[in-house]
């Protein structure tokens, strides 16, 4: 058994905030399933929305927020992540990350931060490293932890499970011990045990058949918390965005909404454009507008995509700002300078999760949550472009400086070794391969942009079969990366098809034809689910 003070899963910008942090108040081990860059934090484009600028103000940014959470956020949460924002934002930059930054007009060649603008946002704060800016975090965040001592990572480690005192059959309070930890070249589970267990996985995108995230993303924070008891809410909430690349080779490559905040523009394959019958702000208007008028578009049409169009700015301008985009488009043949880009909607963010306080505490005991994992109340019915970055820096230091407080004592139960039991090796890997298809076409079909009861009933049989042959494919065969990931994109396809279907309305993301209002009794309500 490896013993530390602190567990920490995840190194996304979430994981490594955290642990950085905790690292001066005992031994850290950062667990994380492929190399330690890799992570829907690797691939964010468009920035971190703080207030950083004379002409803002935290009422705006506050204003913004709760607008495009349709009245579901809670308040006092996005008033506190907010206000906290820069001065996490002024640490970052003190640990060496590097924010684009512009001359200040008529100023000598003084310079100041380049704030972008996204959908939503009143006023540009977005800060970015051209449309990188993940790669830069990770970058930076990761040479921190590289010259922490106390920090071990474990690389090509996926977390299977959280150890529980109620699992192991004590009684009291439920309280996290650890948790097992399948190294993927050996193939041995190994038992971690800690104080405190920080689930930093981040999202869910891999659930659905298109998503702009990588294949990390499949739910197993979601999914290990649930399976421990802990309360899940919101899960219907899924930011689908509306610019996936469509291009039959680029596998979940995002074009920034910063596209359309620098002036691209959304158009038919005929050319024609279509923002100005959905929504005042066109192009602009919030994510779940536009990807619910891509869709209506394409439906109408028939066509696979619709384009998006920044032709009409300067070609050197358009080279600068999206280095990222301009290069991976012209690699599939697309000169963005010249030429619209072909685009579709895919599921981008989680906005439920486990449930958290501002302080990533859970209802369990020890367990912690940051990140895209938790639920804390700031994104409500929908999130606002660039607030995810900036709610993991907040509440991991927020989590880090309640769990040093606290003072965590080592754990003294005795955790039993993983039991493979009589498990074999598994003989038709066809059989994983065939469900993970299924359950993502199924969520694309019947739990996507637009849904109906019927669809979400039809969702939860299907998923309800697949749930039982791959539990009894999980009991009788050794676990593999591929069957773990399975089980958890299966598990939270059903609680997102539960939530759905507990929310008798239609609010900011979630879009029911059958209730095609917002409903005023649901306004507060969060929808919970847990096992
Ligand atoms: C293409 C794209 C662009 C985006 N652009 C923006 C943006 O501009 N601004 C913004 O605010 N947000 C953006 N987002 C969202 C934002 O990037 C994420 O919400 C945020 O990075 C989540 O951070 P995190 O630390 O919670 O999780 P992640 O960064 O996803 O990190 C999760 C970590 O957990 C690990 N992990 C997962 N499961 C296990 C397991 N079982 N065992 C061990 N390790 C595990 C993963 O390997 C990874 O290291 C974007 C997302 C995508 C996909």
């Amino acid at each position: 058994m490896r013993q530390f003070e602190f567990i920490v899963l995840g190194s996304g910008i979430a994981g490594l905030s955290f642990a950085l942090k905790v690292a001066k108040h005992g031994r850290v081990a950062i667990v994380t399933k492929k190399d330690r860059a890799e992570s829907n934090t690797n691939y964010a484009q468009g920035g971190i929305a703080a207030v950083t600028s004379k002409e803002d103000s935290v009422e705006l940014h506050v204003r913004d927020t709760l607008q495009a959470g349709a009245g579901l956020c809670k308040e006092k949460t996005v008033r506190t992540i907010i206000a906290e924002g820069p001065a996490r934002i002024g640490e970052l930059i003190d640990l060496g990350m590097q924010f684009s930054e512009r001359e200040i007009p008529e100023s000598a060649g003084a310079r100041e931060l380049d704030l972008g603008k996204e959908g939503g946002h009143s006023k540009r704060r977005i800060l970015h490293a051209k449309d990188i800016t993940g790669r830069e975090v990770e970058r930076a965040l990761l040479a921190a932890v590289a010259a922490s001592p106390n920090i071990e990572i474990f690389e090509n480690h996926l977390a299977i499970d959280l150890v529980t005192n109620q699992k192991l059959g004590y009684v009291g309070e439920p309280r996290c011990l650890g948790v097992y930890v399948l190294d993927k070249r050996s193939g041995v589970v190994e038992t971690f045990s800690g104080a405190v267990t920080m689930l930093a996985t981040g999202g869910c995108g891999k659930v659905y058949l298109y998503t702009t995230n990588p294949d990390i993303a499949t739910g197993d924070g979601v999914a290990m918390a649930y399976r421990a008891g802990a309360p899940v809410a919101n899960m219907e909430f899924i930011q689908f965005h509306p610019t996936c690349l469509y291009h039959p080779k680029a596998k979940s490559f995002l074009i920034s909404e910063a596209v359309r905040g620098e002036g691209g523009v959304l158009k038919t394959l005929e050319g024609v454009e279509f923002m100005d019958k959905y929504h005042p702000l066109k192009s602009l208007a919030p994510r779940d507008i536009v990807a619910r008028a891509i869709d209506s578009e394409m439906k109408k049409s028939g066509a696979d995509y619709v384009l998006l169009d920044i032709t009409h700015r300067p070609a050197r301008f358009v080279m600068d700002r999206f280095p990222n985009i301009y290069q991976t488009c012209l690699r599939y043949g697309i000169d963005i300078t010249k030429e619209p880009i072909p685009v579709v909607p895919a599921a981008h963010y989680q906005c439920g999760g486990v449930v958290t306080n501002l302080d990533g505490k859970t209802e369990i005991e020890g367990l912690y949550a940051v990140g895209e994992v938790a639920c804390t109340g700031l994104h409500g019915a929908n999130r606002l472009a660039s607030n995810s970055l900036l709610e993991a820096l907040v509440c991991a230091h927020r989590a880090a400086r309640t769990v040093i407080s606290a003072r965590p004592k080592r754990v003294d139960y005795s955790i039993p070794d993983w039991q493979s039991g009589k498990a074999n090796n598994p003989d038709e890997m066809v059989v994983v391969s065939h469900n993970w298809d299924e359950i993502r076409r199924a969520m694309w079909d019947y739990v996507g942009i637009v849904r109906t009861t019927k669809r979400l009933q039809r969702a939860e049989k299907r998923i309800a079969n697949l749930q039982d042959e791959i539990q009894e494919y999980y009991w009788d065969f050794i676990v593999t990366s591929d069957l773990l990931e399975l089980r958890n994109i299966a598990t939270v396809a059903e609680v997102i098809i539960a939530s759905a279907l507990q929310r008798p309305e239609s609010r900011g993301l979630h879009y029911n034809l059958d209730y095609p209002n917002p409903n005023p009794d649901w306004a507060q309500r969060d929808t919970i689910v847990r096992k």
